[in-house]
Parts: structure tokens; sequence; C-alpha cells
């Protein structure tokens, strides 16, 4: 486990992997065009964006990653935090 734990609001979006909130979010380099779970914004190809899955959940739970743009990477663990799951 590399993952770097962190603790909001120091998230340090300059890492590669961002492990909060029992998610690990990985920064990745769309191939396509994604939408953000965050802002309206789409995440447009050859963009930096993270990739964000549950933690502790196996290959499986890899499978429908929420994606958002690097900036938005903090309020997308806002939105997290108020949410039931965790
Ligand atoms: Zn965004």
């Amino acid at each position: 486990m590399d993952a770097i734990t962190t603790e909001w609001p120091e998230i340090n979006i300059g890492e590669r992997r961002v492990r909060y909130k029992g998610r690990i979010a990985t920064l990745t380099t769309a191939r396509k065009q994604h939408r953000c779970e965050v802002c309206p914004e789409p995440i447009k190809p050859k963009e930096n964006y993270f990739s964000i899955v549950m933690a502790g959940s196996g290959l499986g739970g890899i499978k429908f990653p929420d994606r958002c743009h690097v900036d938005c990477l903090p309020n997308f663990f806002k939105k997290v935090k108020t949410a039931k799951d965790f």
C-alpha cells in the first residue's frame, strides 16, 4: 500500500495518489472525454484528472470510478464528507 494518507483540508493535490475518507484518488491522464463529478466542465482528452475509487474494495471497486479535475479534488472530498458512506 503506497497510498498517501492525508487529512482534510491538507490534501496535497500535487501527489500522484491521495487517500482520504476511504477513497483513493489517482492522478490519471484522460484518453477520452469524461464527466467531472464536481463541476459542469468536461474532463478533456490528454488532461490530467483524478480517478477516485473506494479503498479496500478490491479490484471490483475499480470498475466504476468517480472522476474529477485535479483542481476539483478538494471539492469532491468535501462532497464525500457529507455522504453517509464510510
Ligand atoms: Zn471539475
